[in-house]
This record gives structure tokens, sequence and C-alpha cells, in this order.
């Protein structure tokens, strides 16, 4: 629940085009330094709706590009960012480095991706041979060692939070709960194409239409290679991903700390999970040395390995071979690709359209070789002003909040001192991490962008492996420095702000201090805040998980958090679907915290002084507003179905609106009683 904003599957990616990255100063004028009144909607109250007070004409203004789900402030510096890493991308293919150098992978990778005919001419024969293996499994025996071989690092519980993984299951390698100081396997639940349990479950018209698109879906790609028989394959796959949906933990639950912490030894899982071929799973996992894991939802372990026996192995064939060419579509012949964005991103995003070749091909970059691209895009972007620019603010809000700590009344002396140990030893890594992935192991042909793909994922897993029990790096980044997006590390007691958001319009050296508290200081703030959100708070300064708060003190956390989660499960984006409160409550904490210590370190920074008044602003005004144009955002409505359903962050409107918690926000503007907004002082949610 540690990241900033919410971060789509790859096959939703939303990040809004090169034209319309300029869509806010069109209207506006010349670039602006400070808030951009031209983006508000002067006509609305402040108190009965700060999203559309902030960002109302420019949300009348803009329009979704067809090939976007949503558009967003993060949207638009991306764009900006993958044009960049583009064009990099391009300088580096003139200066024709040596093969096997970090640039002329980047280059080679690129490359493969970008020679769609190349793709067209391979047809599946890329793809021919892993079919033709899974085809030919003839026992349970065969069968756990194809699962064993997909499993991948490809899930991460706490820092870029992302559950979700298409494999039977997902290894994340972290700190270890309970043994901070090494790296340890943690298993996730998984097995589902659809985003999660949700899409199979829930009984609704929305999603009952969805469920039987998406069969007709399984079957189109089945049929696309070659099968026979495909409308009874689909049922059978689908039937089985039902059943796999109901052993799963919900959202809200993965979230539970103390629930996911059951370490389990590699013997513990032919008893407590039995089915699955265990031992054969792991040795072709290259898992077989490792003697503990922890297992996040012990549930669903035994419940998908009971199914791995029950389940006749023809079905769980299909399943495998189904959920391959779904992995693969993206590089296979275009019918394969074309029908996967026909559901995938048309029927579950609401995009008409694909995005350009070039930014998807920027994406696979990014996410194969994000730290050769990042070295080069960080000194190419991040100027050592802009470090020491960011640097400073973070020294800043991390003082007002050891100040917020200290002042707080109802927690005792010694809770606050664990809470101040742990700011003391928080890492903040600024731009880009200290030190680089060296990627002279993963080879990259370029004229192979199926290997490519294959490969880069095996890299990465062999990679994550490798680290098992050995010591933490504490500095080491989860972010590459062209993310525009921000992290905390719980198991790490770690910050990552990398390069791409630091840059207008959340930092800019030109705007107001106020502007400048309000927008990228809330996102510190946030990020800083995490640290003890609902999930932070089970953390010691040293990254263990341990009960570190007098029983008064949690009780009285408890019972804001409870209080916070019922304030968002009151918000409805649609007549049928309610914000879950406590599925986005860690986000939320991390909000309403995080915009206290920021006002905090803006009123500082003013030392005494009156802030000067902009555009008839106020700079109380304007540190508000400049949140509120954080969250200037619009979507689709699958999109924004499915980010309500998969997403621990709340929609931007409704992120918007929690300044209604702070108290110098009612001054501010000034809001009344009878406001929709308002809530009296007793029920405004402080926490921290
Ligand atoms: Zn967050």
């Amino acid at each position: 629940m540690k990241h900033f904003s919410a971060v789509l599957a790859a096959a939703v990616l939303s990040a809004a085009s090169l034209a319309v990255a300029g869509l806010a100063q069109d209207v506006s004028g010349p670039q602006t330094h400070g808030i951009v009144v031209a983006n508000m909607d002067r006509s609305v109250k402040p108190g009965d709706d700060f999203f559309r007070y902030a960002n109302g004409d420019w949300i009348k203004r803009a329009e979704i590009p067809p090939d976007r789900p949503s558009l967003n402030v993060f949207a638009r510096l991306t764009d900006l960012s993958n044009k960049r890493t583009a064009d990099l991308i391009e300088e580096l293919a003139k200066s024709n480095s040596p093969v096997g150098s970090g640039p002329r992978k980047v280059t080679d990778l690129y490359n493969s991706y970008m020679n769609d005919a190349a793709i067209e001419a391979k047809g599946l024969a890329p793809i021919r041979p892993h079919l033709d293996a899974i085809a030919a499994i003839r026992d349970h025996h065969q069968l756990a060692h194809a699962l064993g071989e997909t499993l991948r690092a490809d899930v991460d519980a706490l820092n870029n939070t992302n559950f979700r993984t298409a494999n039977l299951f997902g290894l994340w390698v972290a700190p270890g709960f309970n043994d901070p100081d090494h790296y340890t396997a943690y298993l996730m639940q998984g097995g589902l194409e659809l985003p999660n349990r949700e899409y199979y479950l829930t009984e609704s018209e929305h999603m009952r239409n969805l469920r039987a698109q998406y069969q007709t879906h399984v079957a189109a790609m089945l049929r696309l290679a070659g099968f026979s028989d495909t409308e009874a394959r689909a049922r059978r796959i689908f039937e089985l991903e039902h059943a796999i949906a109901q052993t799963h933990r919900t959202l809200a639950e993965n979230e539970d700390i103390h629930k996911a912490n059951n370490t389990w030894t590699a013997a513990d899982f032919t008893s407590k999970a039995p089915g699955l071929d265990w031992p054969e799973y792991f040795r072709s996992a290259g898992l077989s040395k490792i003697e503990s894991f922890i297992v996040w939802q012990p549930e669903a372990f035994t419940g998908e390995s009971a199914l791995v026996a029950s389940t006749p192995l023809d079905t769980w064939k299909d399943w495998l071979a189904f959920h391959l060419i779904e992995q693969y579509a993206d590089v296979l012949p275009k019918p394969v690709a074309e029908e996967r964005f026909a559901f995938f991103g048309k029927e579950l995003s609401g995009a008409p359209q694909q995005r350009p070749r070039w930014q998807r091909g920027v994406v696979l970059v990014n996410r194969l070789l994000g730290d050769a691209v990042g070295q080069i895009y960080a000194q190419r972007y991040f100027s050592p002003e802009a470090k020491a620019q960011a640097d400073a603010m973070v020294s800043n809000l991390i003082a007002a909040f050891r100040k917020r700590i200290e002042a707080l009344p109802w927690m005792d002396p010694s809770t606050k001192a664990e809470a101040q140990s742990k700011l003391s030893t928080l890492y903040v890594g600024i731009g880009y991490p200290e030190t680089w992935r060296d990627y002279s192991s993963f080879e990259v042909k370029v004229d192979d962008v199926f290997g490519n793909v294959l490969r880069g994922g095996l890299w990465d897993y062999q990679y994550e492996i490798a680290r098992l029990g050995k010591p933490v790096n504490r500095k080491e980044w989860c972010m590459t420095p062209q993310t525009v997006n921000a992290v905390n590390l719980p198991l790490q007691n770690a910050l990552n702000f990398p390069a791409a958001i630091l840059q207008p319009p959340f930092y800019d050296p030109l705007a107001p201090a106020a502007v400048n508290y309000g927008a990228i200081g809330t996102v510190i703030g946030h990020e800083i805040s995490h640290t003890f959100d609902s999930e932070g708070a089970a953390f010691d300064s040293t990254g263990r998980v341990r009960n570190w708060w007098k029983a008064e003190d949690l009780a009285h956390f408890q019972a804001a958090t409870a209080q916070l989660a019922a304030q968002y499960d009151a918000y409805k984006p649609f007549p049928d679907l309610s914000l879950n409160g406590k599925q986005t409550l860690g986000e939320n904490i991390a909000d309403v915290a995080g915009i206290s210590a920021a006002y905090d370190g803006y009123r500082a920074s003013l030392s005494g002084k009156t802030a000067p008044i902009q555009d008839d602003f106020s700079g109380d005004q304007q540190f508000f507003i400049a949140f509120g144009q954080n969250w200037g955002s619009k979507a689709r409505e699958a999109a924004l179905r499915q980010q309500v359903l998969t997403d621990p962050h709340s929609p931007g409107e409704y992120r918007a609106a929690t300044v209604r918690n702070i108290d110098a926000w009612y001054a501010a503007f000034p809001v009344q009683p009878g406001d929709k907004l308002y809530l009296a002082p007793a029920d405004r949610v402080r926490i921290w």
C-alpha cells in the first residue's frame, strides 16, 4: 500500500498522449508557476466539491484520448518521461555501442519490439515449442514441473502493492517479516487472468456481462493458437479460475500484515496443502534449497493445491496453454495481440484504441532493462540542484512530522520514542539509486522479441532468488528514476522519490512555497506517513514486525482509522459500487497525515511572515488548491470501476476531498456548516 498513485497492469497502462500533454496549458496560456487558475471552476463552492472547485474547468475541457482509459497529472508526466526515454533510446542507437553493452541491450530490445514485420513473419513459431511441451504433459508430476517453471518474481505485497499474478503462485523476495536483515521468500496466491477474485465472484449485471465476454475471449485466443473445441475448453478454464478465485483473499484481507505472517517449511507444503507435487514444483522453480517461506494466504495455497489434484489434467493443460498465450500476446502476430487488447484494453479499461507501438516499446524497456535506461535518464534529466532542493524539502517534512508526533496529546512517551526512532533510521532516496543493476548476463537479441521477453522475466526471477538468505541492502530501490511515482518500503524503512516526479507540476523551483508544499510536499508527507499507516505501524524501526505500541495508544489509533474507513465507505462512484474503506485505508491515512505534515512544513517555511497573494489567492488557499490539483483526473467508466475494485488508492476525486479532515482548510476558504464536505470538528479524522 505504499506507493503514491495507481500503477495499472501493462495491458491497461494509462498515460496521456503527447498531444494531450499540453492540454492543461493550451487554454491557460504560457507555462504558469503556481496553481493553474484556468483549470479551476470557481462557480463551485470549495466546501461542496473541492475536487471540482480545483479542477472543474479542466474536467469540462479535457477529453480522454481514444488510446487511454483515463487522464490525470501522473499520466501527463509519464508521457513526458516516455518521450524522453524514447529519445534517449534513439540517441543510444546512433552511438553504435558494442554488442552486449547496457546501451546496446536497450536499443536491441526496443528495436526487436518495434520490428512488427518480423513478428508477423515468424507467426506462432516462437511459442509453438512451449505449447508442445504443455501438450506433452502426461501426469501430475510433469504438471507440477510445468507449474514450477512458470513461477516469477512478479508480485510485491508492500512496496508497489501488486498482488496479481496469472501464474499459479507468485514470488516476492524482500526482507523477512521476522528477520529484516535477510532476504526471504514470500509466496502469494495466483492463477487468475482477470484482475482479481471480485471479477469472478461479484453478482452484478456489469460483472456477469464481463464474465460472458471473458469466456468468449478465452475461446478466441485458443482458436487463434490452433486449438479445436475451443468453447468447451474455454468453459472449463473459466470454471477452474472461478474455483481458484473462491480460495483467494480479498485485497483488504491481503493488506493485513498479521494474517500474512505465516512461516511454512518446505515440508509443510505437502502436509498443509496436499495435491500439488511440491518437491517437484520447488525443484523446477529453482527453490529446492530454500528451507522456509512466508505464505501470505495459507488457505489459497491449500485450496489451489487441492484443485491441482481434483481438476482433470487436460483442463490444467488448457489453462497453462491459455495463460502462456496471454502472457506473450503482445509479441505475437497481430490477430493475437489485438484479441488480447479487445478484451483487456477495451472491455476492462474502456479505451477503444491501443497506445502507439513506440510507447509500448518504452514500457517494455522500462520493465526489463529499467536501470540501464534509468541511469542515463537520471544523468540527463535530474540536476544536482534539483536533488539538493528535494533533499531540503524532505528534511523539512520529516522535521514537521517529528513535531507532530511530539505534540500528540493521546500518545504515551514510550510509543512516541519508537515512532521517532523510525524517523531517525529512515533511508530517503532522492532522484535515483546509489547502485545500478548489472544486466550483463541477460541475453538480448535484436531479431527475437519473444525470446527477449522470456529471458527477461527469467533473468529477473534468477536475480531475485539468488539473493535469498543474503543480507539486505536497505538502500536498494524498487522504482526506476523515470517512474512518475514515489514509494515507501516498510521492510527496509526507506523512501524512494524518483527523478520523474520531482518536476513541475509537482515541484517547480519558480513556484511559491505554498504551491510546492501543497503539490510535492503532500506527496513527500504521504510517503513519510506510510511509515505510520495501518500497515507501516506494524513494523518497528528495524523493519521487524513487532508491536511497539502501548495498548491504549493502539486502541486510539485503531478507533481513528476505523472512523476514516467509514468516511470512505460512504463514497459511491456508481449506484452499485462504493469505495472500500478498509481496502484503501493505508493510502487514506497517508493522505490525511501527509497533508497535515506538509501544511506544517509550509507554515514553518514562512518563518512568521505572511505568504504572498497570487491570483487573489492567499498562501493557505494556494496550498490546498495545489493539493487538489494533484488529483485532477478523468476516467472511463470501466477503468474507474477497475480502480475501485483492484486499487488500494481511492480515485482522485475522493483523495482531493480529504481536505475536509484538516482544520486549516475550513479557515482558508472559509467552509461552513451546511457545505457538503463540512465535518464538525469532532468528526474530522486526526491520526498523526
Ligand atoms: Zn501511498
